[in-house]
């Protein structure tokens, strides 16, 4: 796989190239402020000790508390996360929420472990992290494979060693520990609210066929939200492979079989393909939301997707940008697509820091009320710049931050 970050680095100067900042600006972007690295020792169930490497990458606080999940993932190391940091910094500073970048994680394939371990984990990253955490300081939250019992066991244990039990250290918990209404299905909703905006420049039809690559958290809600907004999703995938229908994927019904059967293939009405072959599929919309690099120099040309929508973060390389930019296939990017996370994330810090709890109705109307907004200014960007929706988004999170850092 490319290095993510490198490829983080070039997506920043390929916005420079089309908007100059200060130089001694970029070159402050081009590193985190800060990168911790823990050894997390495990009593494993058959007393055997195993050491897992754990990550916390700080990379601005300009406009806020360092902000952005934890992933747990057997190929993650210090560059993902790296990258994964700096676009939390213009993520959030796209949706302009009070936020600054972080992301964190640990090198384990969850699967592997059983509950026990994993809570074991999950606390040791918390005890070896306490220091840098904090509702003011850096406030993480899920990724892929962390979920919300996962954020409930490190809010419990920052509140062990700080006293600090507002839960506003950690944002994704469930709903009897101070989750927000909205949480788990906030990514797919502002991803659909931030294509239903775009769609109508780009002459995206309602009911037009849909492609997901990954059905977790991002793509299964997504699934279900497309479905119910009168949307056809012909294929999904995951990490062991996709199917593909013509006719009509059911999501409800896809999750069942899944849960039942441990895998997507053999849904009824479906025939199984390749991760390779769903990105290449006939469709008008897909939805990367799986893992980075799926878009690459080698299969863009063949992508025949008309819109493409960003959920995962990073899925397309800079090499692949430009391929689809200039066949008029446009990509609207993670920071933007996939913001509607961190945005209730926000929410959620918010509710616990003012002892509140808001309704769902009211999360997704702020949330759609930000997003359309942020979608509408930034395609503006994308046709006064003359470029695509990655460097004007790029563009506008690049000024906010410049402005907050003095610059
Ligand atoms: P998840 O673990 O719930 O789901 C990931 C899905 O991708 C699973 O279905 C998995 O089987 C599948 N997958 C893994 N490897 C794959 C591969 N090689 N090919 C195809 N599918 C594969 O994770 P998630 O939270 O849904 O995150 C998915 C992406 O969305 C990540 O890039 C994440 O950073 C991004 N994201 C998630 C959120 C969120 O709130 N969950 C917010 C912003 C961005």
């Amino acid at each position: 796989m490319q290095n993510p970050f490198e490829n983080a680095l070039t997506q920043l100067k390929r916005a420079a190239a089309v908007q100059a900042f200060p130089e001694a600006f970029i070159r402050r972007l081009s590193e985190p402020n800060r990168q911790v690295r823990i050894s997390i020792p495990v009593e494993m169930d058959d007393g055997r000790l195993e050491i897992f490497e754990g990550y916390r990458v700080e990379h601005n606080n300009a406009r806020g508390p360092y902000k952005g999940g934890i992933r747990y993932h057997h190929d993650t190391d210090i560059n993902e996360v790296k990258a994964l940091a700096f676009w939390m910094t213009l993520k959030c500073a796209v949706t302009n929420i009070p936020m600054g970048g972080g992301k964190g994680g640990i090198t384990v394939d969850p699967k592997k472990l059983s509950k026990t371990e994993l809570e074991k984990l999950s606390r040791g990253w918390a005890r070896g992290m306490a220091d840098i955490l904090g509702p003011k300081k850096d406030v993480p939250a899920p990724d892929v494979n962390t979920t919300p019992e996962i954020m409930d066991w490190i809010a419990d244990e920052y509140a062990k060693i700080t006293g600090d039990a507002s839960g506003a250290v950690i944002t994704g918990k469930t709903l009897a520990n101070g989750g927000s209404e909205g949480r788990g299905t906030a990514t797919a909703q502002g991803g659909y609210y931030v294509f239903d905006m775009l769609r109508k420049k780009y002459a995206i039809a309602e009911g037009a066929t849909v492609v997901i690559q990954g059905f977790g958290n991002a793509g299964g809600h997504a699934a279900e939200i497309f479905a119910k907004n009168g949307y056809k999703i012909i294929a999904t995938s995951d990490s062991k492979g996709g199917i593909v229908a013509e006719a009509g994927i059911d999501p409800k019904a896809l999750e069942s079989w899944k849960k039942e059967n441990g895998t997507l293939a053999g849904f009824p009405g479906s025939r199984t393909i390749t991760n390779a072959e769903l990105l290449e599929l006939e469709c008008d919309v897909l939805i990367p939301a799986a893992l980075e690099s799926q878009l690459t120099a080698e299969n863009a040309e063949r992508v025949k997707a008309k819109f493409i929508l960003e959920l995962a973060n990073g899925p397309t390389t800079p090499e692949a940008d430009e391929i689809l930019y200039k066949r008029g296939i446009p990509v609207v990017p993670d920071i933007l697509a996939n913001s509607g996370g961190v945005t209730v994330s926000t929410f959620e810090w918010e509710q616990n820091l003012k002892g509140e709890h808001w309704s769902e109705a009211d999360v997704f109307g702020k949330l759609k009320e930000m997003l359309e907004g942020e979608a509408y200014l930034i395609h503006e960007k994308s046709v006064s710049a003359k470029t695509d929706l990655r460097r004007a988004a790029f563009i506008v999170a690049l000024e906010r931050v410049a402005k907050a850092m003095g610059y």
